[in-house]
C-alpha cells in the first residue's frame, strides 16, 4: 500500500472530536510502513508559534511541525499537549500523530511579512521534528530553507538519526544564518533505553549523528535529560554518559532532571510499575510534592554531575547573542553576524580517554565557567524544555 493510494478518510473525523474541531484535517492515513500509527494531516493556519514574554522559554518562536511524536518516550513533558485534540497523553501521543503538510508554505508567508523581526526560531521544543514521519513527509528541508532565506537563525534540537538527511541543507543554511543544533541521548544503557524511549534510535546511532554534525564542521550539543532518579543518576552512568558524548564530538553537555506533569506522571509511573516495580515506592515519595523533585535531590544531582560535566570538558561554550543560543566555533568573536568562513575546522573523533577519576565534589563558586553559564542562562535550545508551553495553535 503506498502513501499516495491513501483515500480521504474523512468519515474518522467523527472518532476524534478534537480533531473535527479544528476543522482544517486533510484526510487520515494509516499504512503498513508505520504499524499502528495515524497520521492526521491537517493544513496549518500558522506556523509560527510566539513564545509569551513572560514564559521561562528563552526563545521567541517556535514550529512544530508534527503534534505528538512516535518516539513514545514515557518521561516526555509534552505529552498533556495532546489533550488539547481530546486525544489521551498516553498512547494516543504516540501513536495518532497530526502532521502540518502545508508548515513550510505557511512559514514561508508569515516570514514574508514586513513586521517579521528575523528572530531565533526553534525545532524540537516540544515534539520532535526528525521523528519517524519526517522521513516521509520531509517537511524540515523547506522548514529550514524558508528560515535561511529569510535570514532567521535557527536552532534545531532532535533525538532523530533522520537529521543526517538534511546536513547539506544545514551545513548551507549555516552559511547565512546562525545554526544551532543538538542530540537529545539521555540513556546509555541499552536495555533501558529500548524500554523507556520505544520509538528512539539508538544511543549508540544518536551519537554517530553527533560525530557526523560535527564532522561537516558544525557544533553539536548534546542534552543529557531528563536525567532519571534511581536509573541514570549514577555517577557510573554519568561519567559514561559524557565520556561517549565527548567521544563523539558534543560540544557541550546540558542537563536537567525529571519533570513529570500529571498526565506524564501517570503514564511514567505505568512503565515504572512494569519495568522497575521496585521503585515505584521512592518515586511516589520524591514527587510527592508535585511535578519536580526536591530540591535537595536536584542540588545532589548538581553536586554529582556539574565536576563530571567540567572534567570532560563538555560545559556551556559563550552564548551567541545573535541566537540566544551557543556561539558556533564556526562564527566570528564578534557579536556582529558575519558570513561563515568557507574552510571550517572539522571534528575527527579521538580516542577515547576513559572514565574520568577525581574528585566528585563540585569546586562551587571559584569554577569560572560555571560562573559565566549561570550569568548568561540565555540558549536558544535551553533544555529539552519543561515548562507549560502554551499548546501549539494551528
Ligand atoms: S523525542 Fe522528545 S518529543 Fe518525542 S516523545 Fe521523546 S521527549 Fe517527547
Amino acid at each position: 500500500m503506498r502513501w499516495s493510494g491513501q483515500e480521504l478518510q474523512t468519515e474518522q473525523v467523527g472518532a476524534l472530536p478534537g480533531l473535527a474541531r479544528l476543522n482544517n484535517l486533510v484526510r487520515t492515513v494509516q499504512t503498513p510502513e508505520f504499524a499502528g500509527i495515524t497520521f492526521h494531516e491537517i493544513l496549518a493556519k500558522s506556523a509560527l508559534n510566539h513564545v509569551p514574554g513572560q514564559s521561562a522559554m528563552p526563545f521567541g518562536y517556535t514550529i512544530n511541525p508534527y503534534r505528538g511524536c512516535s518516539h513514545a518516550c514515557t518521561y516526555c513533558f509534552a505529552r498533556p499537549t495532546h489533550q488539547y485534540l481530546d486525544l489521551d497523553a498516553g498512547k494516543d501521543f504516540d501513536s495518532e500523530i497530526i502532521v502540518k503538510v502545508n508548515v513550510a508554505e505557511v512559514l514561508r508567508k508569515e516570514l514574508a511579512k514586513p513586521t517579521w523581526g528575523r528572530h531565533p526560531v526553534a525545532l524540537g521544543t516540544n515534539t520532535d521534528p526528525y521523528q519517524r514521519a519526517e522521513g516521509r513527509y520531509r517537511l524540515m528541508p523547506g522548514i529550514i530553507a524558508a528560515l535561511a532565506d529569510s535570514k532567521t537563525p535557527i536552532s534545531i534540537l532532535t533525538k532523530g538519526t533522520l537529521l543526517r538527511r538534511d546536513l547539506d541543507l544545514l551545513v548551507e543554511a549555516s552559511e547565512r544564518v546562525p545554526v544551532d543544533l543538538a542530540m537529545s541521548i539521555a540513556i546509555y544503557d541499552d536495555d533501558l533505553q529500548q524500554s523507556v524511549e520505544p520509538g528512539t534510535p539508538t544511543t549508540k546511532a544518536r551519537l554517530a549523528t553527533v560525530t557526523a554534525v560535527r564532522e561537516r564542521g558544525l557544533d553539536c550539543g548534546v542534552f543529557l535529560m531528563p536525567i532519571l532518579p534511581f536509573l541514570t543518576d549514577t555517577r557510573a552512568h554519568l561519567d559514561e554518559a559524557l565520556r561517549q558524548a565527548k567521544a563523539a564530538g558534543a560540544t557541550s553537555v546540558l542537563y536537567s532532571g525529571l519533570n513529570l506533569k500529571p498526565a506524564v506522571k501517570d503514564w511514567y509511573l505505568q512503565w515504572l510499575a512494569r519495568d522497575h516495580p521496585e521503585l515505584v515506592g521512592r518515586y511516589l515519595e520524591l514527587y510527592a510534592g508535585g511535578q519536580y523533585a526536591p530540591k535537595e535531590y536536584r542540588t545532589w544531582l548538581a553536586a554529582r554531575i556539574k565536576p563530571l560535566i567540567r572534567a570532560h570538558g563538555l560545559e556551556r561554550g559563550i552564548v551567541d547573542p545573535a541566537t540566544g543560543g551557543l556561539r558556533s566555533s564556526a562564527l566570528p568573536a564578534s557579536p556582529e553576524r558575519m558570513p561563515v568562513p568557507a574552510t571550517r575546522p572539522t571534528f575527527a573523533p579521538a580516542p577515547s580517554p576513559g572514565p574520568v577519576a577525581g574528585p566528585t565534589i563540585d569546586q562551587g563558586p571559584h569554577s569560572l565557567s560555571w560562573a559565566r553559564t549561570t550569568e548568561t542562562p540565555q540558549s536558544l535550545i535551553a533544555a529539552e524544555l519543561p515548562p507549560d508551553l502554551t499548546p501549539t495553535l494551528f
